[in-house]
């Protein structure tokens, strides 16, 4: 039989890879899975001795089964090449008593370039198969995606991107790196809400049949650069088998050793894509999931009840304030037996009620697999400075959550890779006053501050923000969403 991805909620709703990356969403709703995932056994072994490409060829191939080997090479190669500052892409930082996996050494200075660098590689060679076809990328960030996206998206022929980020909800880093975005096919605008907000008016217009109908005419479609898109997601997978292979290499564990990932956890692309990677044969005894105080994924992996109807907390560790976790509904789908049913019913009593429950079955699979645990702004700064007193490394406030989650969970009896998903200067403010004193310098004063008294560097793509020019000023109210995406989608696709 052809192999297929389908809906989470429907597994009659069958696609090639794509045109599930062209389109996004599936049409009813539901995000593109692979039932097969499980049957795909890489060659681990064989992967030991590659480097970060060949990894990434290995495991695009093997989930992109429309692409040919010379498009995924093309598109690794146009994705990463001289991208990164590091050859290895993801570097493993063996760091006192702790390993942790870097991997914010892209354009934007955070993991979302690993999967956005990507994207527009995979999405322009899926197009190709189409002709005249045009695409909007739409995006709600909470402030990574959304430069990661723009930087990836900029320029690429037949796309225009249109992100939608949390007005006051993103760090001041983060939002000149957007509001400065170059290219004439991009667009940014600042909504008056939080970043839930953001995700579900842009589902919202995903969903509108009547609009999408409307651009269809016109050979424009919209598509998402969010993780709930495949293309995203998946070249997420490879760094998880590259940080196996640098413990085997350093000789931290024996080939075949079990290990834990403790990730940094929001919106669960991140920790799903090493869920992935297990699934396909790598060796992961459990994953720690880690969240901030907006805390609904500790709250369902203890309780087995998802409720995001409770107050949402601002923290110094924007891009997990967010209280509807998407790829959380892939995990459901493989742990319920891929029952799309079932997971549609969830889907639609979260849509309805902001809640479901699970059923205890179903829950503890999902335990066996996955710890969790929160940590407060207070315990993420201590974090940060206990990080930094013992070993002098400088942990973003993101994965300062996951280290302080870590230090309460580990165990003693398997390695645990810290996933590190930004720079600290991404959040100078936040990380400066964790470690000295109140920071009350404008955001580039404590850029220099921060990189005087820690003796580390700031990204040079950060640094350089102070001098681009302001090119996006838009802010806009919930409400006009569609209508802000009906002017973008004409002014930036002519
Ligand atoms: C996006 C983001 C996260 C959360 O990742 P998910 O894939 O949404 O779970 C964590 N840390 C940082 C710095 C991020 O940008």
């Amino acid at each position: 039989m052809e192999k297929k991805y389908n809906s989470t909620r429907n597994r009659g709703l069958q696609i090639q890879p794509k045109q599930a990356i062209i389109q996004g969403l599936a049409a009813d709703g539901g995000l593109f899975v692979f039932d097969d995932i499980d049957k795909i056994k890489l060659p681990l072994a064989d992967m030991m001795d590659m480097d970060y490409k060949q990894m990434a060829q290995v495991v695009l191939s093997a989930l992109l089964f429309d692409f040919s080997e010379d498009e995924v090479k093309q598109c690794v190669e146009n994705a990463y090449e001289g991208k990164f500052d590091t050859q290895e892409i993801t570097p493993v930082v063996f760091s006192g008593a702790d390993v942790i996996c870097e991997l914010f050494h892209g354009p934007t200075s955070a993991f979302k370039d690993v999967g956005l660098r990507m994207l527009p590689q995979l999405m322009s060679v899926s197009l190709k198969q189409k002709k005249n076809q045009k695409v909007m990328i739409l995006t709600a960030t909470s402030g990574d995606t959304g430069k990661a996206a723009l930087a990836g998206f900029q320029d690429v022929e037949n796309v225009g991107i249109t992100v939608f980020y949390p007005d006051h909800g993103v760090s001041e880093i983060q939002r000149l790196q957007m509001i400065t975005q170059e290219g004439n096919n991009t667009g940014v605008v600042a909504i008056k809400g939080n970043f839930d907000d953001a995700q579900s008016g842009v589902k919202r217009i995903f969903n509108d049949v009547a609009f999408r109908r409307k651009f269809k005419q016109y050979n424009t479609l919209f598509s998402s650069a969010n993780s709930i898109n495949i293309g995203r997601l998946i070249p997420q997978v490879v760094y998880y088998f590259y940080a196996y292979k640098r413990l085997v290499e350093e000789k931290r564990i024996r080939f075949g050793e079990q290990v834990d990932f403790c990730v940094p956890t929001g919106n669960f692309g991140n920790v799903l894509a090493g869920y992935y990677a297990k699934m396909m044969g790598l060796p992961v005894h459990r994953f720690i999931v880690a969240a901030n105080a907006n805390n609904v994924l500790y709250d369902f992996l203890t309780t087995g009840i998802y409720n995001r109807n409770r107050p949402f907390h601002k923290t110094i560790s924007p891009s997990m304030d967010i209280l509807i976790s998407s790829n959380l509904e892939r995990l459901l789908y493989y742990a319920s037996d891929k029952d799309a049913n079932y997971v549609s019913n969830l889907m639609e009593e979260l849509n309805s009620y902001g809640k479901y429950q699970v059923k205890t079955s179903i829950l503890s699979r999902i335990q066996s697999l996955f710890s969790t645990g929160f940590a407060s702004d207070e315990e993420c700064a201590a974090a940060i400075k206990e990080k930094y007193e013992k070993d002098g490394y400088v942990l973003d406030p993101h994965t300062a959550c996951a280290y302080a989650v870590m230090k309460q969970v580990q165990d003693s009896e398997h390695v645990c890779v810290l996933m590190s998903t930004a720079s600290p200067y991404k959040f100078c403010t936040g990380v400066y006053e964790a470690l000295f004193d109140e920071a009350d310098s404008d955001e580039f004063t404590v850029m220099e501050q921060l990189e005087q008294k820690t003796g580390t560097k700031a990204p040079q793509n950060l640094k350089g923000l102070k001098e681009k020019p302001i090119r996006h000023r838009d802010v806009i109210g919930i409400g006009e969403m569609k209508a802000c995406v009906a002017q973008k989608t004409k002014e930036l696709l002519r």
